[in-house]
């Protein structure tokens, strides 16, 4: 294990927000993560450098210790199960709500419903707690259109202001979990690069903390 620092980031709305804490940290790229095509950036540390990856694929390159440090969101990581990760801070960017959704009163029949989700493993364990039974679909997208094309009765999906759903005539039922981005870790990194780690996700938590104060909730 090399002792430099591999930290996982994925393009849009995580890169967007973690880059300003990462800067407060004191670590910014060399070049513009959201132009280049790059996969590895270099930064102003030398011995630390960004991997972009797929969203979904940030957990599995952490686990494996291809990169020692990652942002995913909470979604990401209970799809994932978080095998072989430890969760540092949360990062409190990237913030909506996990929801079940549907037309209205969808979630309320006695058979058995079936539900559309990238979230199969999130959807499973969810209704299997409340002791219903349910069919998941896996889809990749565009989960507001299954209700409406008959494919499913229920979606779960990420809610931030509700205009997806509302725009496609459906709404918000059941509270899931609250999501934000999380800093996760390697456990075998967090052993060997402990003062290292320690001490960036220190600065990292101040940045969060400072940042905190000037966004509102929502
Ligand atoms: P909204 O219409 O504002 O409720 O946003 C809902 C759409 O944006 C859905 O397609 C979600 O999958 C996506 N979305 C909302 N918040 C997030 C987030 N924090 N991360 C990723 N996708 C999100």
């Amino acid at each position: 294990m090399s002792n430099g620092l591999t930290i996982a980031l994925s393009k849009g709305r995580i890169l967007e927000d973690t880059l300003p804490l990462l800067a407060a940290a004191g670590i910014e790229p060399t070049e513009d993560p959201e132009r280049s095509r790059k996969l590895v950036l270099d930064t102003n540390q030398p011995d630390v450098k960004l991997v972009i990856l797929r969203a979904t694929d940030v957990p599995t390159y952490v686990q494996y210790g291809a990169a020692d440090l990652g942002v995913a969101g909470k979604d990401v990581l209970m799809e994932h199960g978080g095998r072989h990760l430890y969760e540092l801070l949360d990062l409190g960017i990237a913030r909506c709500r996990l929801m079940v959704a549907g037309r209205p009163g969808a979630n309320a029949g006695n058979g058995t419903l079936r539900v559309a989700t990238k979230f199969v493993n999130i959807a499973r364990r969810y209704f299997a707690g409340q002791g219903r039974q349910v069919e998941t679909i896996k889809l990749y997208g565009s989960m507001e259109l299954a209700p409406l094309a008959g494919l499913a009765d229920l979606i779960v999906d990420l809610v931030d202001t509700g205009n997806t759903l509302r725009a496609n005539g459906l709404e918000p039922l059941e509270h899931i979990a609250d999501i934000s981005s999380r800093l996760i870790v390697n456990r075998a990194s967090m052993k060997m690069k402990h003062q290292r780690i320690k001490a960036l996700v220190d600065r990292l938590g101040e940045a969060v903390s400072e940042a905190g104060t000037a966004r509102p909730e929502h």
